[in-house]
C-alpha cells in the first residue's frame, strides 16, 4: 500500500479532542509491519499531537488501535514491558509505604 494513499485514508480521521480532520501534510508515517500502521498526526486545530495505530486491510481502516503519543510509542516497542527494574521500584515503594492503596495511587 502507498503511503500517500494512506495519508490520504487517514485525512478522513478527525481529531480525537476537537474533531477537526487532520491536514494530510501533518501525518506521517513512522511505522509499518504486516498491515498495521503506526502514524504521528498533528491537529492544527487545537495544536494536538498524536499517533494512530491502525489495521489497514483493502483500502479502509479497519481498525484505530490508539492515540499515544510519538515519545510513548518510543518507550513501548523499545523497552520491556514491565522490567525486573520496575517490579524492584515497586517492591521498594511497597516496602516503606505507609497509608492504603488509594492514597498510593493519588497524586498527592
Ligand atoms: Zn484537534
Amino acid at each position: 500500500m502507498r503511503e500517500s494513499f494512506l495519508k490520504r485514508l487517514f485525512s478522513k480521521v478527525e481529531c480525537g479532542i476537537c474533531g477537526q480532520r487532520y491536514d494530510m501534510s501533518n501525518i506521517k508515517v513512522i511505522d509499518q509491519e504486516d498491515g498495521l500502521w503506526v502514524l504521528s498526526v498533528y491537529c492544527n486545530s487545537c495544536r494536538t499531537q498524536g499517533l494512530i495505530a491502525a489495521v489497514v486491510q483493502d483500502g479502509t481502516i479497519a481498525e484505530v488501535i490508539t492515540d499515544f503519543t510519538e515519545d510513548e510509542y518510543d518507550r513501548f516497542t523499545d523497552g520491556e514491558v514491565v522490567g525486573i527494574d520496575d517490579v524492584l521500584d515497586v517492591h521498594n515503594l511497597l516496602k516503606d509505604f505507609e497509608g492504603d492503596i488509594a492514597s498510593l495511587f493519588s497524586k498527592n
